[in-house]
């Protein structure tokens, strides 16, 4: 791998928030801040605010910092890594995001190399050299939160799959008979555990909006809550074992809200099922384990980014 850049500006795009900070060769970040993600708007009206963001990011180095060499750019799906732009728009926000070139754009205004990946995979990438799977070549990396991501890392390399979009974990059905899923099929671990599935059943037993209403009713002992918390957690710890057979990882380490929220009720059950079900051979030795960077990780993961395309 060459040599760590000295300071980069990471970006890293969600649908929600949009973050930026400077990133350091050792993993720190500096001059963290963040802007909500515009909906609307057309290509320009999105971009202005981040260029302002980028722009006040560079203007607030410290006069002894070095000089950012890169730009590293962690962004919400679909996005087509090779060249840096939307595949397509973003579920929920506008039309002006369609096929945006994110990383062209970035590149012109600041005049740097910008490189992009999937938020997810920079996320692992994060873990990887800086968090919870250091020194590990063959990792699963999860996110749970609104949505379900995945990211596989097998001999040391981010699984892209023959049209860059492999590692889309979400999407395995665990259940024929379980719950609609956004892409059209039935029971996918995305419809029973993200965030958004789960405010669907805080909803379902008037308990509220948000997914935290289920946790917290039950944890409080609500009957129905925490037979949906259950079976969630049990389908949880079905898919875990699914991944364990399917790449044979020597962990499986899990961020994002909801995961960071359930912690050990969510992993736990995880760990016994992989001891209970998952192939001998595979099942040895495989580590289920939380997130180490929280929310920075996609931020953090800029920097082995840009690394490994310098
Ligand atoms: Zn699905």
């Amino acid at each position: 791998m060459p040599a760590a850049p000295t300071l980069i500006v990471a970006v890293d795009i969600g649908a929600t928030w949009i973050r930026t900070a400077l990133a350091d060769g050792r993993g720190n970040l500096h001059g963290k801040a963040q802007l909500p993600t515009p909906r609307d708007g057309t290509a320009d009206e999105i971009l202005a605010p981040l260029f302002a963001a980028t722009d006040a990011l560079l203007a607030s180095r410290a006069p002894t910092a070095p000089q950012p060499t890169a730009i590293g750019v962690a962004a919400m799906g679909p996005i087509d890594a090779r060249t840096g732009t939307l595949a397509g728009r973003p579920p929920n926000l506008g039309d002006g995001w369609r096929d945006l070139p994110l990383g062209p754009a970035l590149s012109n205004h600041h005049n740097l190399p910008t490189t992009v990946g999937r938020d997810t995979n920079v996320a692992a990438l994060g873990e990887r050299f800086y968090g919870a799977a250091r020194g590990r070549e063959d990792f699963i990396y999860l996110t749970v939160s609104s949505g379900i991501g995945g990211a596989v890392v097998s001999d040391g390399h981010l699984l892209t799959g023959a049209h860059g979009f492999g590692g889309e974990l979400g999407h395995m059905p665990v259940d024929l008979s379980g719950p609609p899923c956004g892409c059209g099929l039935h029971g996918c671990i995305e419809a029973i555990v993200s965030g958004t599935a789960l405010a669907r059943q805080a909803q379902r037993l008037q308990l509220g909006d948000d997914a935290r209403d289920l946790l917290a009713a039950a944890a409080a002992g609500h009957p129905e809550a925490t037979k949906v918390m259950d079976n969630a957690r049990a389908a949880f710890a079905q898919f875990a074992v699914g991944l364990v057979n399917a790449f044979d990882p020597s962990a499986i380490v899990v961020g994002g809200a909801v995961a960071h929220a359930e912690g050990e009720r969510l992993l736990a059950p995880a760990r016994t099922a992989i001891n209970d079900y998952a192939l001998a051979r595979a099942r040895q030795d495989v580590h289920v384990l939380p997130a180490a960077l929280g929310a920075d990780n996609g931020l953090i993961g800029c920097l082995p980014l840009v690394r490994e395309h310098s």
